[in-house]
């Protein structure tokens, strides 16, 4: 569970060690709860920084510079083991320190194929590392995208290979689920693929939602701007309700945007059309070829209710079904009106 409250405004004030040093780790010391233990900072697996090698930029985050990089667990090991690894700049707010030290803490206890596996981390001094498996394959709706059939080539990806990308995802949301960790924040730009390749894994990669639920000033900033609208369901954005069925709501929209090889849901539409349509009871349309047995999973996703969405157990159960349903596998993938980039990414 997140517990907010145990942590959030005054509370978060009173958890702060505060102690003589310059060192964040021992002036800020939030604590973080999964699976009924608290974690703190002293429970990550700390990695000397020797046994790192950092090799190329992969990418921008939110603190710093992603990088591809080696680990090594013994100095003097022949083996090197390709890893990621996300670096805070040494100039650093204390808030961007402690969201980054929260980051690292709901990481590391996970256990599962489907989420992306922490390694360690480097805090003892600047830049400070996190290091995680690497994910090779990129992110799952930029694959998506460029998997979509051209003029002169067909798609490589078969009916199949989308629905094994929604059951990796659907597992590492049943494990959440069973851990009663809610993300806040699951779409196909979150999740990421091991290699582009056949025998690709997709694994949910992306905690920023669920991390910043922590920051004593949560509340305060960014305001619905920062929000994926369209990834949530009415109470979330109306009410501020976030449950487990939250997340359901928003794998029905990763699934709407997978079987669609990447579009943006809702195309063309602003959040506050978005919120108001779907206020109403409107919902997206099948992507074209989309398997009705798949849409109806979606459509059961969508629920107004939030009850009566299923759980994320008897989601895989349906898609199980639908694995085996030779209609659904044999379905033609879908085809597209007009070129991706008319597409408007709003
Ligand atoms: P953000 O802060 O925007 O959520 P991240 O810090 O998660 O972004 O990642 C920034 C970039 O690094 C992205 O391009 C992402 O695809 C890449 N990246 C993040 N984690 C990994 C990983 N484990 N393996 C490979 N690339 C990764």
């Amino acid at each position: 569970i997140l517990r907010r409250q145990a942590i959030s405004g005054p509370d978060l004030q009173l958890n702060r060690l505060r102690v003589a040093s310059d060192s964040m780790m021992t002036e800020y010391n939030p604590n973080y709860e999964f699976g009924g233990n608290a974690i703190s900072i002293k429970d990550l697996k700390e990695i000397p920084r020797e046994q790192l090698r950092l090799v190329k930029a992969l990418g921008q985050g939110a603190f710093g510079e992603v990088y591809q990089g080696f680990f090594r667990h013994r100095i003097g090991d022949a083996v090197e083991m390709p890893v990621a690894v996300k670096t805070l700049p040494e100039l650093s707010s204390t808030q961007a320190e402690t969201d980054f030290l929260m980051e690292a803490l709901i990481m590391s206890k996970f256990n599962h194929p489907n989420i992306v596996h922490f390694i360690g981390v480097c805090f003892d001094k600047h830049p400070r590392f996190i290091v995680i498996e690497l994910l090779a394959g990129g992110d799952l709706k930029t694959f998506l995208r460029e998997s979509r059939p051209k003029p002169d080539r067909a798609s490589p990806l078969t009916m199949k290979d989308l629905l094994i990308c929604i059951v990796d995802v659907a597992k590492g949301c049943k494990y959440m689920e069973e851990n009663r960790f809610i993300h806040r924040d699951i779409a196909a730009r979150n999740c990421l693929l091991t290699t582009k390749g056949p025998g690709r894994v997709v694994k949910i990669a992306d905690f920023g939602m669920a991390r910043d639920i922590y920051r004593a000033d949560y509340y305060r900033k960014g305001g619905k701007a920062m929000l994926p609208i369209k990834w949530m369901p009415p109470e979330a954005f109306l009410d501020g309700i976030f449950t487990t069925k939250t997340d359901v709501w928003s794998f029905g929209v990763l699934m709407w945007e997978v079987m669609s090889l990447g579009y943006m849901p809702y195309t063309g539409c602003a959040n506050r059309e978005v919120m108001s349509l779907v206020t109403s009871g409107g919902r997206l349309e099948p992507p074209t070829n989309c398997p009705p047995q798949l849409y109806a999973i979606m459509t059961q996703c969508w629920h107004p209710n939030p009850e009566e969405r299923p759980s994320f157990s008897l989601i895989l159960e349906r898609l199980g079904y639908c694995m085996q349903d030779p209609d659904v596998i044999r379905a033609p993938l879908p085809v597209y009106a007009k070129p991706p980039s008319s597409e408007r990414d709003t």
